[in-house]
C-alpha cells in the first residue's frame, strides 16, 4: 500500500511518562506505515521543558498559531513532588494553560462510544461534548474572611469615578468573594462554540444561571445571543443545527432525559464539575478525547486524562503495563483528519476514519485494555497490554482495508 502524502506539517507535541511511551508505540504501529508523516515536532516532556526554560512550550504553541493544527501528548503539571523529582530549575507552568492563553482557545471534550460499554444513563446513544469556559469566575476570584462590618463591592474607573455597592453589612464573621470575567473572553468563547458546533454539525446549548446573576451570567447569555444572531444564525439554519439558551438546572434534567449527540457549553466551574460526571456517566477517562479550539479556528487535538503515572512507574520496573491508548489514538486521528480537511487530502481525512473505526471494531470484537475489562457487558473480553491492543488494532485496520 503506497503511504498517504501530507502537505502542510501537523504540530507534534511529545510529552512524559506512561503517555510518551504510548505515543512512539501508536506512531510506530498505526500511523507511520501508512502515512508519509511530516510534523514539527516540539518534545514538551519535562526534561526539555527544563532544559529549555519552557521556550519550547511557547515555541509550540506559536507553531500551533502558524500551522492551524497540533497533536499533544499528555504532560506533568509539575507541583512540589515533581521538582524534587526531575530536579527542575523552576515550578513550570502547567503546558495546556499556557498553549490555551496563546490560542485563547476553549476545550471540548467528546466520549468514544462502543457496543459492550454502556453509558449509566441508558438513554444517551450519542455522546455529549461539553464545553468549558477555561477563564475566570471562582478560578481566579480575591477571597477574605472578614470580621463584624460592611462589605461593599467598589469600582474605579480610569477617571478616578467610584461605583460602589453594598455587599453585606456583616452582624457577625464570615466569607467573602470577588469574581469578574471579560467580555473579550466570553466572546472568544462563544465563537469558538459556534465553530465547533458548525464543524462537527451538532446543536449547541447554554446554560448558565441569569434568573440570579442577572448582570455576571446575564452578561454571558446576551454576548452568546448576539453574537449568534449577528455572525452565527445563517450558517446554523443552512447546516440545520440549532442553538438554545436555558438556565443549567433546565440543562442538567433535559441532559439527564436526551439522546446525546449535541454540545453543552458551559462556564468555567460548571464545565469543571459536569465534565467529570459526563466522562464517568460514559464509562471511563480512557475514552475521553479533547481538544482545544480557538476562535480563530486553530486546534489542538489531546486525550483528556493524564500522563497515568502509576503505570509509568511499573513500566519502569519491567512491567508491560495495560494502559489504554484509545484518546491518544484519537487525538492523532483528529489531527490528521482536520489536517487533511485543511488541506483538501481526502486520503488523510479516509485513513483517520477507518483507523478510528479499527480501534472501535477491535474493543466490540473483545480485545481490549485492563480499565474497560471492568466495564464490558460483552462476552468475555481478551484482556491485552498496550502494545498487544496497539497490535490487534493494526491487524483490524489492515483486514478492513483489505
Ligand atoms: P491520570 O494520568 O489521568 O491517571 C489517573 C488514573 O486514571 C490512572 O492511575 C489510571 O488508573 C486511570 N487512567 C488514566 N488514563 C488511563 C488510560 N489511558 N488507561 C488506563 N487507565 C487510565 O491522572 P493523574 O495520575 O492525576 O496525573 C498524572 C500526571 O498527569 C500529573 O503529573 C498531571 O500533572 C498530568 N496531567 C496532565 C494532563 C494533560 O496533559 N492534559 C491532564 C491531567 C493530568 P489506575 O491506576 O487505577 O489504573
Ligand atoms: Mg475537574
Amino acid at each position: 500500500m503506497e503511504k498517504i502524502k501530507m502537505t502542510t506539517p501537523l504540530v507534534e507535541m511529545d510529552g512524559d511518562e506512561m503517555t510518551r511511551i504510548l505515543w512512539k508505540m501508536i506512531k510506530d504501529e498505526l500511523i507511520l506505515p501508512f502515512v508519509d508523516l511530516k510534523t514539527e515536532y516540539y518534545d514538551l516532556g519535562l526534561p526539555n521543558r527544563d532544559a529549555t526554560a519552557d521556550k519550547v512550550t511557547m515555541d509550540a504553541a506559536l507553531a500551533n498559531k502558524k500551522y492551524g493544527v497540533s497533536v499533544k501528548c499528555a504532560t506533568i503539571t509539575p507541583n512540589a513532588q515533581r521538582m524534587s523529582e526531575y530536579n527542575l530549575h523552576e515550578m513550570w507552568k502547567s503546558p495546556n494553560g499556557t498553549i490555551r492563553a496563546i490560542l485563547d482557545g476553549t476545550v471540548f471534550r467528546a466520549p468514544i462510544l462502543v457496543d459492550g460499554i454502556s453509558p449509566v444513563v441508558k438513554t444517551w446513544k450519542k455522546p455529549i461534548t461539553i464545553a468549558r469556559h477555561a477563564y475566570g469566575d471562582v478560578y481566579k476570584a480575591t477571597e477574605l474572611r472578614t470580621g463584624e462590618g460592611k462589605a461593599e463591592l467598589v469600582f474605579t474607573d480610569r477617571d478616578g469615578n467610584e461605583t460602589r455597592k453594598t455587599i453585606y453589612d456583616f452582624e457577625c464573621p464570615g466569607v467573602l468573594t470577588g469574581q469578574y470575567n471579560k467580555d473579550s473572553s466570553i466572546s472568544s468563547f462563544a465563537r469558538a462554540c459556534f465553530n465547533f458546533a458548525l464543524d462537527t454539525k451538532q446543536d449547541l446549548w447554554f446554560s448558565a444561571k441569569d434568573t440570579i446573576a442577572k448582570v455576571y451570567d446575564g452578561t454571558f447569555k446576551q454576548i452568546f445571543a448576539e453574537i449568534y444572531e449577528n455572525e452565527y444564525r445563517a450558517r446554523f439554519e443552512e447546516a440545520g443545527i440549532t442553538y438554545f439558551y436555558t438556565l443549567i438546572d433546565d440543562a442538567v434534567a433535559r441532559v439527564i432525559r436526551s439522546e446525546g449527540g449535541f454540545i453543552w457549553a458551559c462556564k468555567n466551574y460548571d464545565g469543571d464539575v459536569m465534565s467529570d460526571m459526563i466522562s464517568t456517566a460514559f464509562g471511563s477517562l480512557a475514552m475521553m478525547t479533547s481538544v482545544l479550539v480557538s476562535p480563530d479556528g486553530k486546534f489542538e487535538y489531546e486525550a483528556a486524562h493524564g500522563t497515568v503515572t502509576r503505570h509509568y512507574y511499573r513500566y519502569l520496573e519491567g512491567e508491560k503495563p495495560s494502559t489504554n491508548p484509545m484518546a491518544t489514538i484519537f487525538a492523532w486521528t483528529g489531527a490528521l483528519r482536520k489536517r487533511g480537511e485543511l488541506d483538501g487530502s481526502s486520503a488523510l481525512c479516509r485513513f483517520a476514519s477507518r483507523m478510528e473505526a479499527a480501534c472501535i471494531a477491535t474493543i466490540e470484537g473483545g480485545t481490549m485494555t485492563k480499565d474497560l475489562a471492568l466495564l464490558w457487558r460483552g462476552q468475555t473480553p481478551t484482556v491485552v497490554n498496550s502494545e498487544e491492543f496497539l497490535r490487534a488494532v493494526r491487524a483490524t485496520f489492515e483486514t478492513l482495508e483489505q
